[in-house]
C-alpha cells in the first residue's frame, strides 16, 4: 500500500454504513479517484474539512492495489469556495462544474490541467460570471480531455471551411459543403460560434472572462456544446436542467 498526498475536489460524496463516507474526488495527481473517510459520521472533527462538495483540500490516502475505493486518513480544507454558495447560478454553475467532471473523466487518470482548470473556474465563480464560466468551462474541458471537437477544418477531409459550415455530432466536427452528405443530421453554425470556441480553447479561462459574445452566438454556442456533452455522456446533464430553469424564471422575472 502507498501511501499518498494530493490535492483533491470533492465531486461528490455517500454515506457509506453508520459511520463513513465515500467521496469521489478529483485529485491533482491521479485525476478521479474514490475513497472512503471512515469515522467522520461519528466524529465530524476527525477531519480538518467538512468534505463539502466544490471544496478544495488536500487528502492523504493509502492506495489499495485491489481495489478502486481507497482509505483516506487525512483530509485538511484548502478553500471551501464558500462564497458560491451565496447564489443559485453560482451554485449551479458549480454543479456542472464537477458532475461533467464526474461524468467525462476517466478514473485515476492524472489530467494536471483539468484540475488547473477546475480550481480556476471554482475561483472565479466565487465573484460571479456564473453563466460566462460554465460555458467557457465546457470548451476548455472537452478540449484538455481528449473530446475536443475538430473545428480548425472539415472533419472528413481536412479541407478549410470557409463557407456555410455545417457541425455534425457523430463524427465531432465541421463538414465541409461537399462531405455534408457524411452525415445528414448535420446543423448549421455560424462562423462566429466557431470562431468563439476556438478563441476559448487559445485562452486560459481567467483571460476569456472579458471576451464579450453576442446573445445569438452565446444561445448556439450553448445548443452545440450541450448536445455535443450530452452526446459524449450518453445523457443529459442533470445540472444543466437547473440552469435552464434559473434562464427561464430569469427571462420571464
Ligand atoms: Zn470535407
Amino acid at each position: 500500500m502507498a501511501i499518498i498526498k494530493t490535492e483533491a475536489i470533492v465531486l461528490k460524496r455517500y454515506d457509506l454504513r453508520e459511520t463513513s463516507l465515500l467521496v469521489t474526488f478529483f485529485t491533482l495527481d491521479f485525476g478521479k479517484v474514490t475513497g472512503e473517510l471512515k469515522g467522520i459520521r461519528t466524529d465530524p472533527k476527525k477531519f480538518a474539512s467538512q468534505v463539502e462538495v466544490f471544496s478544495h483540500n488536500e487528502i492523504i490516502f493509502y492506495q489499495k492495489r485491489n481495489s478502486s475505493v481507497h482509505l483516506v486518513s487525512q483530509c485538511d480544507l484548502k478553500n471551501g469556495f464558500m462564497t458560491i454558495k451565496q447564489n443559485m447560478p453560482s451554485i449551479a454553475a458549480a454543479s456542472v462544474i464537477v458532475e461533467l467532471l464526474d461524468g467525462i473523466m476517466p478514473q485515476e487518470d492524472k489530467n494536471e490541467e483539468v484540475f488547473r482548470l477546475a480550481v480556476s473556474a471554482l475561483s472565479e465563480l466565487t465573484a460571479g460570471n456564473a453563466e460566462k464560466i460554465t460555458t467557457m468551462f465546457k470548451i476548455k474541458l472537452l478540449s484538455l480531455s481528449g473530446f475536443k471537437p475538430h473545428l480548425d477544418s472539415c472533419v472528413s477531409c481536412g479541407s478549410s471551411v470557409a463557407a456555410m459550415p455545417k457541425f455534425s455530432l457523430n463524427l465531432g466536427g465541421l463538414l465541409c459543403p461537399k462531405c455534408n452528405p457524411k452525415d445528414t443530421t448535420s446543423r448549421s453554425i455560424f462562423k462566429g460560434t466557431v470562431a468563439t470556441i476556438l478563441h476559448i480553447e487559445r485562452n486560459d479561462l481567467k483571460n476569456n472572462l472579458g471576451l464579450g459574445m453576442n446573445p445569438q452566438i452565446k444561445k448556439e454556442l450553448d445548443l452545440v456544446l450541450n448536445s455535443f456533452l450530452n452526446f459524449h455522456l450518453g445523457r443529459d446533464l442533470k445540472s444543466q436542467r437547473t440552469i435552464n430553469k434559473l434562464e427561464i424564471a430569469g427571462a420571464m422575472g
